[in-house]
């Protein structure tokens, strides 16, 4: 238990080390129970910080078993050991040699961050602040050293020994069946970026040549008898490798770069220099096994993760506040790289859904936090949406506003100031500001300021004047600790359409330009008049979603149904569809809630019609169109008195409407997109599937017998696992038999690949009905459910909790309860996994009055439950904070 870890962190606080590291010798003698490790830490004292400091290292449930100071035993009372700390009140204020021992059982590490065993894989977690689990050590991002890793191992146990950076030195020890591999980093990384891997792993291996023409090993790591696998990954490594030499004229520097897949890790991936540790879902697929879905997060984390080596290790973070300073960035960087690869409109609506349904929920309760938080509990709890996705919609925000160039010039500029040293979010922004000559002061306040900006616009037309006039407010709301808010810079990209369907020339009355289709708001209210507008225009606001804000609008249906047809803007035509189904299906959950019958809109219907018909749409982008606003995204859009059942039956309502009134053109779709050659996971390919399963699923929606039967064959006949999926899915919403034969034939043919029966665990735990909790009451029973691995937590509590509204949200609070439950049982084993589990609560507020009653007390009993986690107590703690 980390008790310091209760006393809040704030930014305000933030002193340079007293201590730099220089180099670190890690020795690293593994053991199933007891793994020794000797750092040798060659230290000096900061000339940045107050004179004469105090040697203090960071620990974590620590064994001290030796100490020496230039190679000289300390006397006892010349330092004192605890699990967390280690203190040298009076060291030499010179440079010297600390060579500390510590023993450590990564067989008991249920944690999973420190030194721990997936399977009977030793590797490590160290970001944030796992590296103190290992050996005592100022663990810190700010302290960066080189560091050289020796490994050693019986060979049976671990015939694979893997550390950051190139291998200099390994063979058998003599007389022994041990053997030993030592592995040296050039490059000064912070102690969150060391790793090592031991273990019988089998890999795939290629080569790399740098725009530079140097060659570079690459190998990834996986099961035995998993290699096949891994070509997919293999090939996304070096897409993204060529990619960030081509897009930012950034190369490799390492002589090998290697990806272990284990199979039991808490978050998706982690970056660290020359040996990146994935969740193996990141990294394992066959067409038998994996989705298009997964075939894709598998390209993108792959690209994360590799960029990273730029963004995040040669330029780190200054302190774990600074954290948006590498994901933001880097998030930005794999959206840009998957909108090359794949299709840019539609990887914009992917992200935009994503955004929406994480990062403004959480900006919109309890739990919402600036881009880069001010204090912290548990830095864990801020791997978060809105430092992860808000901080890239930052970034590109600054793309937006500088242009490609002026962006490219600010970043190429941050890399050559930076490089090797960790840096701050101000840093950052002032190489923008340098190399353009733009004033970013007021552009700060989006790190700052918590909240999603809400802008009002107000379109007008003047025939006599020829102007079209854009009145504008924007309002940010209250958020935990900041009760008044300052005007953020929203660069709103925009297009004034013709009745021809053609943009009309912008010309700012002022003279001001609208550089780049982009008016830029500064002001809590503020007009832009254009000139030479004769006939009346349909404004395209926010095109690309330029900004992360909440946009309303005076738009009519006619003009969203006008957008939707001829918006050069493919965001917008997918916007203009989502707007007119949402603010259908809210007024339906309002008309429920007043006992009133729901209303019907054939003209959105008939506009999904017209989407649908239209030969030269990508397919990816129709399947887009055609998925009306989620649960989430309507008790979004609601914001208090939410409903679940209310919301799931006005989206039953549409979708059923849709499936009857487009049924010959959805089975027409079907039939045209269905057969087709062998599988492959490429975009074109899988934006058919993605349309061909939208349409079964629309038709099975309108509650036909036929499409029941063509979901239950497209289960059976299906040759890869999307189509497979997506019909079981489809059934899974329909009480008939052919669901449960499908769910059983699932996992008989599935049972010994634990990754796909995940998608079985997550499948029922989202059936929408009563009897779902009993269900995965009895799956957390199940032999092959563990609440020790967090794929397992994930695919069952977690799918339960954070997708299937209705069950979770039961009125009589019992998925509440489960939850509770759950989350008390995981705590003490893994609390980082326990406290994500919490944030299901998040929206808790938002709720009928009587859920919300279930939810609070639900709430209370986990924060009165002795020996909570620093983390969950955190987030009960600020979830239940009064607003
Ligand atoms: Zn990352």
């Amino acid at each position: 238990m980390r008790t310091d870890q209760d006393q809040p962190v704030r930014l305000a606080d933030y002193q340079p080390p007293g201590w730099l590291v220089e180099t670190v010798h890690l020795d690293v003698v593994l053991d199933a129970t007891a793994t020794r490790v000797r750092a040798r830490l060659k230290l000096r004292p900061n000339p940045a910080a107050p004179a004469a400091a105090p040697l203090t290292l960071d620990g974590d449930a620590l064994a001290l078993q030796s100490i020496a100071l230039d190679g000289t035993a300390l006397p006892a009372d010349a330092y004192t050991a605890t699990p967390d700390k280690l203190s040298i009140a009076q060291p030499p204020q010179r440079s010297f040699e600390l060579t500390v021992e510590t023993l450590v059982d990564p067989t008991a590490n249920t944690q999973l961050s420190g030194l721990y065993r997936a399977g009977d894989t030793y590797c490590t977690q160290c970001e944030a602040e796992g590296f103190r689990r290992i050996t005592y050590f100022p663990d810190r991002p700010d302290v960066m050293a080189v560091y050289t890793t020796r490994i050693e191992a019986e060979k049976a146990d671990a015939p694979v020994l893997l550390a950051n950076g190139n291998l200099v030195e390994s063979g058998d020890i003599a007389g022994t069946t041990r053997h030993f591999a030592v592995w040296q980093d050039p490059f000064p990384k912070p102690s969150y970026l060391f790793a090592l891997v031991g273990g019988t792993l089998g890999h795939v291996e290629d080569t790399f040549v740098t725009m530079s023409g140097r060659r570079v090993m690459l190998r990834i790591y996986v099961e035995p008898g998993k290699e096949d696998r891994a070509g997919f990954a293999m090939d996304a490594l070096k897409r993204a490798m060529r990619w960030d030499e081509q897009a930012f004229g950034r190369e490799y520097d390492l002589d090998i770069f290697m990806i272990v897949a284990v199979s039991a890790f808490n978050m998706g991936a982690m970056e660290n220099k020359g040996l990146n540790v994935f969740n193996d879902k990141y990294v394992l697929a066959s067409p038998q096994t994996a989705t298009d879905i997964d075939y894709a997060s598998i390209d993108g984390i792959i690209a994360h993760e590799y960029f990273h080596n730029w963004t995040g290790n040669r330029i780190t973070c200054r302190d774990w506040f600074q954290l948006c300073l590498k994901e933001g960035l880097t998030v930005f960087r794999d959206q840009e790289y998957t909108a090359d690869q794949r299709s840019r409109p539609v990887k914009r609506i992917a992200d935009v859904r994503i955004l929406r349904a994480h990062q403004f929920v959480e900006d919109a309760g309890p739990l919402a936090h600036p881009v880069r938080p001010e204090v912290y509990r548990e830095i864990n709890n801020f791997y978060t949406a809105t430092v992860y996705d808000k901080g890239a919609e930052i970034v590109r925000m600054l793309a937006v506003l500088l242009g490609t160039d002026g962006f490219r010039r600010g970043l190429d500029l941050y890399f050559q100031r930076h490089d090797g040293h960790a840096a701050t979010v101000e840093d950052f922004i002032a190489c923008f500001a340098d190399a353009t000559k733009a004033d970013l002061g007021p552009f700060m306040r989006w790190y700052r300021q918590a909240g999603t900006p809400e802008v009002a616009v107000t379109i007008s037309h003047d025939p006599k004047a020829r102007t079209c006039t854009l009145d504008v407010t924007q309002m940010l709301r209250p958020t935990p600790g900041q009760p008044d808010k300052e005007p953020v810079v929203i660069p709103l990209a925009l297009g004034l359409v013709g009745p021809d369907g053609r943009d009309l020339p912008l010309r700012l009355a002022d003279g001001r330009a609208a550089e780049r289709g982009v008016v830029t708001l500064t002001r809590p209210s503020e007009s832009f008049v254009f000139s030479d507008v004769a006939a009346r225009p349909v404004a395209s606001l926010n095109r690309a979603f330029s900004a992360p804000i909440k946009l309303t609008t005076n738009l009519t249906g006619d003009d969203l149904r006008f957008l939707a047809a001829h918006d050069g803007d493919p965001f917008n035509r997918w916007q203009a569809l989502q707007t007119l189904g949402s603010m259908l299906l809210t007024d339906n959950v309002r008309a429920q809630r007043a006992g009133a019958p729901m209303r019907t809109d054939a003209g959105l219907i008939e506009a999904l019609g017209a989407i649908l018909a239209e030969p030269a749409l990508e397919p990816a982008f129709v399947a887009q169109a055609l998925t009306v606003p989620s649960e989430a995204d309507v008790a979004r859009e609601l914001g208090q008195d939410v409903d679940p059942d209310a919301i799931f039956a006005a989206r039953t309502a549409l979708r059923a409407a849709i499936g009857d009134a487009l049924g010959a053109a959805l089975r027409e779709t079907y039939r045209r997109l269905s057969g087709g050659g062998p599988y492959s996971p490429d975009a074109a390919s899988a934006g058919r599937r993605s349309l061909k399963n939208v349409a079964l699923d629309l038709l099975a929606a309108s509650g036909g017998a036929a499409a029941i039967a063509l979901a239950a064959q497209q289960y059976q006949t299906a040759d890869n696992m999307t189509d497979r999926m997506a019909a079981v899915a489809t059934l899974s919403l329909h009480p008939v038999p052919e669901r449960q034969a499908a769910i059983d034939d699932f996992y008989r043919r599935f049972e010994a690949d634990p990754l796909v029966i995940d998608k079985w665990f997550a499948l029922q735990a989202a059936i929408p009905e009563a009897a779902t909790l009993g269900r995965v009451r009895e799956l957390a029973q199940h032999t092959a459910f563990s609440l020790g691995n967090p794929n397992r937590v994930r695919s069952l509590i977690g799918a339960f909790a954070q997708t299937n509204q209705t069950q979770f949200n039961r009125a009589d609070g019992a998925g509440y309860a489960f939850l509770a439950d759950t989350v008390l049982a995981l705590d003490s084993r893994n609390p980082q996994v326990a406290s994500r589990l919490m944030t299901a609560f998040r929206s808790w507020r938002a709720l009928e009055s009587g859920r919300r009653a279930k939810a609070e007390a639900e709430l209370r009993r986990v924060a009165v439950a002795p020996s909570l986690s620093t983390d969950v107590r955190d987030i009960v703690e600020r979830s239940l904070a009064p607003a």
